[in-house]
């Protein structure tokens, strides 16, 4: 069987960028999309902060843009597939795909991560019927038009998410558990200068109603300052409130923190020699596309030197990143 020299896992920006320094290596990384290519940025509307495009860019479309420049250095892309399993423990390392196997020499792992959910009761219910974690992907539905939808969440997503959606609902009511935003300064602004926006402080989303009807109708909220508890009717709720790495298949083959992120060993060197990472799934603190393209750039290099030195006479004596 055929070892890789270079397998990516993952095809956000960080996977991305791995892709692009490593194929203009001479490396012909294979990149593993996942399920959803291109990750969360396709499902977000413009991404005015990546440096080099001054009106803005199209989340999806700078996903198809990296795509397309890793393509032209060689990247091969196995699209739409999943990374079912991994065996870290013995060289070279395997990877079950589809349940076909492959063999690397390295992996970088650029797995990003997926939204955190409410865990209330009706949520995972009423999932595709009024509760969603995508405005951008849903916001447009008829059942939304005209009507008081919810955002859950005072960060940047939740900003972004109430914003859009003004241009669908009749009023967006933002949910939030404290009495100030953590989104940036210019996003909060933004929103909170939105006359179709009402933030709802110091509050929670209890349960999502009415699981009986099978369709969102409504919030249970609850004041944590009063203690008070009281109904919002809306026809749809939309979850904002951060992500989870998607690291569980890496649990017990490489070393994760307490919140399930890749620990960092200095650079992109996780706890395997050999294997590294870069983007959202070992980073609970910058969490930017520009970040976790550095960090697939970073990922890429270290890999390119770790092979340089595994493939040189003088292994023992080199530095391994
Ligand atoms: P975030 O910054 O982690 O914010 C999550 C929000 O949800 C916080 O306000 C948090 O409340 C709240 N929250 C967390 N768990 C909760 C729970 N169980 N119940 C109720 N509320 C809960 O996540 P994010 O907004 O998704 O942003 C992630 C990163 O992406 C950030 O670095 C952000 O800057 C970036 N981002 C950038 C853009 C942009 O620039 N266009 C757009 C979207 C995201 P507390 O504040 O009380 O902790």
């Amino acid at each position: 069987m055929n070892t890789e020299k270079v397998v990516i896992i993952g095809s956000g920006c960080a996977g991305w960028t791995a892709a692009i320094y490593t194929a203009r290596a001479n490396l012909s990384p294979l990149l593993i999309t996942g399920a959803q290519p291109g990750g969360l940025l396709t499902t977000t509307t413009t991404v005015e902060n990546f440096p080099g495009f001054r009106d803005g860019i199209d989340g999806y479309a700078l996903m198809s843009e990296m795509q397309a420049q890793a393509e032209r250095f060689g990247t091969r892309v196995k699209l739409c597939s999943l990374v079912e399993k991994v065996e870290f423990s013995s060289r070279p390392f395997r990877l079950w795909v589809d349940d076909e196997e492959v063999r690397a020499e390295t992996v970088i792992i650029a797995v990003g991560a997926g939204h955190r959910h409410l865990g209330v009761p009706g949520e995972h219910e009423l999932e595709n019927k009024g509760v969603t974690f995508c405005a951008t992907c849903d916001g447009a539905f008829p059942r939304y038009r005209n009507q008081p939808l919810v955002v859950v969440g005072g960060g940047d997503s939740a900003c972004e998410e109430a914003g859009y959606l003004t241009r669908f609902g009749s009023k967006v009511y933002l949910v939030h558990r404290r009495d100030s935003l953590r989104a940036s300064k210019i996003m909060a602004e933004r929103a909170l200068a939105n006359p179709k926006i009402e933030p709802v402080w110091d509050s929670v989303v209890e349960e999502v109603l009415d699981r009986a009807s099978g369709h969102v109708t409504g919030v249970r909220l609850r004041n944590v300052v009063t203690g008070e508890q009281s109904v919002l009717p809306c026809a749809g709720v939309f979850v904002a409130i951060g992500h989870v790495p998607n690291t569980a298949i890496f649990r017990d083959q490489v070393e994760l923190d307490e919140d399930g992120y890749v620990r960092l060993l200095g650079g992109s060197r996780t706890s395997v020699p050999g294997v590294f990472v870069a983007g959202d799934c070992a980073d609970s603190v910058y969490r930017q596309a520009i970040t976790a393209a550095g960090m697939g750039c970073m990922a890429a290099i270290d890999a390119e030197r770790y092979l340089a030195a595994c493939d040189s006479p003088v292994v023992e004596q080199v530095a391994v990143p």
